[in-house]
């Protein structure tokens, strides 16, 4: 039976880099890959699946909400790969995990685990619950050297809980960050962790 994987990581974690070597693989022995994204992502062109390293290649389908994933032709797919799969809305994680059972095929999703305020995107808490395996793409803190779990927004050189939670970003808005350092650096800036807990 063909699993459905969550490989998340946080900003910087090459998890893009990570898919793409995966089709790279797929492709030199022949095999096909299929490669989705959402449609809201446009930050490297609509297409484009671009990792930070520099290699890219086209998506296959763009999802959007009106999208239904059982809708799609998967005659002759050995592989299906989604990139940026946090902004996926549940239902769209909950039909990749029937066509990974109904149709054989491996469901491979690539995305980050939670937001700038800790918080996790349904596309992911969705994958939380349903994959068969959950591993994490490892990536280190931007200020100290130890592993990064979450991610801290930016604004104008300054870490900020403010701002819509969908604003998609470049690594000057957002930065991989260790517990320690974004509670220091929210602190720094004035803001506090439990303050946009409150105000849930
Ligand atoms: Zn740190």
């Amino acid at each position: 039976m063909a699993k459905l994987y969550f490989r998340h990581g946080t900003m910087g974690s090459a998890k893009t880099l990570n898919l793409l070597a995966v089709a790279h693989n797929y492709r030199q022995q022949g095999k096909k890959v299929l490669l989705l994204k959402p449609d809201m992502d446009t930050r490297f062109g609509r297409e484009n699946i671009k990792s930070r390293a520099g290699l890219q290649c086209e998506a296959d389908i763009l999802v959007g909400p009106a999208t239904d994933l059982n809708h799609i032709d998967y005659e002759g797919i050995n592989c299906i790969l989604v990139d940026e799969a946090h902004f996926f809305s549940m239902e769209h994680i909950d039909q990749l995990r029937d066509i990974a059972l109904d149709k054989d095929i491996p469901v491979i999703c690539y995305g980050l685990r939670t937001d700038f305020r800790t918080k996790l995107f349904p596309g992911s808490l969705r994958l939380m619950e349903l994959s068969d395996s959950i591993e994490e793409v490892k990536a280190t803190c931007y200020y100290c050297n130890r592993k990064s779990i979450m991610n801290i927004r930016h604004l104008n050189g300054k870490a900020t809980l403010e701002g819509p939670v969908i604003q998609l970003g470049a690594e000057e808005k957002y930065f991989p960050v260790c517990y320690r350092c974004y509670r220091e650096q929210l602190e720094e800036a004035g803001q506090r962790r439990s303050a946009a807990i409150a105000s849930r």
